[in-house]
């Protein structure tokens, strides 16, 4: 492709990306191809010589669309949002077009410096603790990882060895290490306990209060315990803005636990960390000054296209020592002088794409306003729906709403519930999901889309009352 080749087929494809974003609501929300039929359109074997831009663009309204699910679409409500916006698709294309790979400061400064940089924005911009920035007063430093699932686990590695004296990563795992976090947490805990050698089983799941969040009391009593046997409890998780129903763990408590017994403690917002752009909202936050790492996922409500979590530690240097491995190729002056941080030290993989382009091309064009409106008209807009909900003698709500998450239920039980929800998702023209709370299914209606407007909300309300009916029949 000849550079003038490039300039009018990448013209033609941000046509498409911006048709396809002007028309989405055409589309039915959840995909309905079944296993295997993406698969049956394509052509057995790749093509020996090299096609025209113009097929592949039409293979995908042809092949590929139908197989979407469409998480930008306004009626998107389930999950959590993995909200996209155009700043971050042209930050990610400019990514692309840089084609850096960023493992060391060396092999691309920017790529490093402007993650340094943004990171300690956002420490601002949430009003995190200030021991999070790389060039505040303490030790401490953001860096972007992939996912969540990624910072739990290298939060989980950096403890263990903390725990062990920086021992582990040379002898293996010689003792009975423990780790703790609520039954609502998320599964990407129970994963990394297995992958850091703690074992799955090792991982306790602490019971929850009535409003689903984490009981001190219980994690206390557990540590106590492991301690007792001989254990060495070194990891616990709390969770800000649950999975299933965005419930708020009581931080500072769980901190003064861990400050007690000496446990590292992470902090897991995943979803609700964005609120925290609101002043008014920030109250979930309470306590992570106390923990020693944090993480959030731009990539789900803060207009970020995914893939992108800020994992934040208060010592970088524990960090460091857990992942730090230098072959000859990879040493370099600027390495040896120390005055530079090589991310390829703070995550797991070694090659690191430029992801810092899309959350500054986000931040820089909407600004600390537009993020903070994006927030709070999600927010509005959950509770709203939620007042619609309670004034419905048909359905309750089945938890708290703090932030963009209504846990909602027909009251006719949980047969009347899965038809409601199959009916839902079957019409095309909205995608809701569930979860189990206390043992009963409830729905989940999550706010957080780019282009979500009251409109869709009110639409999908009607919905929902249109077939409440005969669900319950
Ligand atoms: N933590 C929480 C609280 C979540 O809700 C989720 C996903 O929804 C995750 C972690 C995992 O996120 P990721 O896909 O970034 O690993």
């Amino acid at each position: 492709m000849t550079p003038e080749q490039f300039r009018h087929a990448g013209r033609r494809t941000i046509d498409w990306i911006a048709h396809y974003l002007e028309t989405i609501e055409r589309h039915p929300v959840l995909s309905r191809v079944a296993p295997g039929e993406i698969r049956r359109r394509l052509p057995p074997r790749a093509p020996e010589r090299g096609e025209p831009f113009d097929a592949i663009l039409q293979d995908l309204d042809d092949v590929i669309l139908p197989g979407i699910t469409h998480w930008q679409s306004p009626n998107f409500f389930a999950y959590f949002p993995a909200n996209a916006s155009p700043p971050a698709i042209l930050g990610d294309l400019v990514s692309s077009g840089l084609g850096v790979q960023g493992m060391l400061w060396a092999t691309s400064p920017a790529c490093t410096e402007l993650e340094t940089h943004v990171l300690d924005w956002l420490v601002d911009l949430l009003d995190l603790p200030d021991r999070f920035k790389s060039d505040g007063a303490g030790a401490g430093g953001g860096v972007i990882q992939d996912t969540a699932s990624s910072a739990s686990l290298c939060a989980l590695l950096a403890a263990r060895e903390r725990a062990t004296g920086f021992q582990t990563n040379e002898t293996g795992v010689d003792r009975a290490l423990t780790a703790y976090t609520s039954t609502q947490a998320h599964s990407s805990l129970e994963k990394a306990a297995g992958i850091a050698g703690i074992g799955r089983r090792n991982l306790r799941p602490i019971e929850v209060d009535a409003a689903q969040a984490m009981r001190p009391d219980a994690l206390e009593r557990a540590i106590a315990a492991d301690r007792r046997a001989g254990r060495t409890p070194c990891f616990v998780c709390a969770t800000v803005g649950t999975t299933a129903s965005t419930a708020i763990d009581p931080v500072p408590a769980i901190a003064e636990v861990c400050r007690r017994y000496g446990v590292w403690l992470h902090v897991d917002a995943a979803h609700a960390g964005s609120a925290a752009l609101c002043p008014e909202l920030r109250w979930i936050h309470a306590g992570v000054e106390h923990a020693d790492s944090y993480c959030f996922n731009p990539h789900k409500w803060m207009l970020t296209n995914f893939d992108c979590d800020c994992f934040y530690v208060a010592d970088r240097a524990a960090l460091i020592s857990t992942f730090s491995v230098t072959p000859e190729y990879l040493r370099n002056p600027a390495t040896e002088s120390g005055t530079v941080f090589d991310y390829r030290d703070w995550q797991v993989p070694l090659g690191r794409r430029f992801r810092a382009l899309k959350l500054w091309f986000v931040i820089r064009q909407y600004g600390a306003e537009g993020l903070r409106a994006h927030i709070r008209r999600h927010v509005a807009l959950a509770q709203e729906f939620a007042g619609w909900v309670a004034a419905d003698d048909r359905f309750e709500l089945a938890a708290p709403v703090p932030l963009n998450l209504v846990c909602f239920r027909h009251v006719g039980g949980d047969p009347a519930n899965q038809r409601l929800l199959d009916e839902l998702n079957g019409s095309g023209s909205l995608y809701l999901t569930h979860a189990r709370l206390d043992g009963r299914l409830v729905l989940r209606l999550a706010i957080g889309g780019t282009f979500t407007e009251r409109r869709h909300v009110a639409g999908a309300w009607q919905l929902i009352r249109d077939r409440a009916g005969a669900a319950a029949a």
